[in-house]
């Protein structure tokens, strides 16, 4: 079902796959619409125990759309630099497919410490406080990942 990288040259490795999705801190989540609609929304995230995890409120268009249907993908950007004499873009980015669910109880509450682990690192103190009192406003989605690529240009090794 999941299709290979086209350019094989361009294709990065697992490791620096990983390596990019473990040091960005922001991508794009893209889910399906029960109108048919793809939607693309930019989201923080971690990607903690293998999955991508994001928090956000109780409501809204993406939790819609991950109830109507529980396969999303999501894509970060590392590099985009333009060469315009080239007519070209050096690049690297992941994209990642998988199947979105809501944490609930003890994963929660993981999820939630390592996002603020990861993305405030010098407010752990605060964090745990913001935990507790956002704990009925806020949802937390995993992702678990089933299939992702890693693509850059120029190929990795001319890099
Ligand atoms: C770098 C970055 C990081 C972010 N991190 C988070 C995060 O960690 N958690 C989080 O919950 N949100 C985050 N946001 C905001 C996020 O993009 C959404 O706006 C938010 O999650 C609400 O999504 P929703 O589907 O529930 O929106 P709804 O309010 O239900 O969406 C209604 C409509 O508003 C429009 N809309 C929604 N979001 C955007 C947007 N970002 N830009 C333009 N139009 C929009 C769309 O047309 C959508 O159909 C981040 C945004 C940016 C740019």
């Amino acid at each position: 079902m999941f299709r290979k990288v086209k350019r094989a040259e361009k294709e990065l490795s697992q490791e620096k796959t990983l390596a990019i999705l473990s040091s960005e801190e922001h991508g794009v989540l893209s889910t399906i619409g029960e109108d048919g609609y793809p939607y693309g929304i930019p989201l923080n995230y971690i990607f903690h125990g293998g999955k991508i995890i994001f928090h956000c409120a109780t409501k809204g268009h993406k939790l819609e759309n991950i109830a109507f249907h529980k396969k999303v993908s999501f894509c970060v950007v590392k590099q985009a630099d333009l060469v315009p004499e080239k007519f070209s873009t050096r690049f690297q980015s992941v994209i990642a497919f998988g199947n979105a669910r809501i944490l609930e109880g003890d994963e929660k509450k993981e999820g939630l410490r390592a996002i603020v682990q990861r993305l405030s690192p010098d407010h752990i103190p605060a964090g745990e406080t913001y935990i507790k009192n956002a704990w009925e406003k806020t949802t937390v989605v995993a992702v678990d990942v089933e299939h992702m690529t890693g693509k850059a240009a120029p190929a990795p090794n001319h890099a």
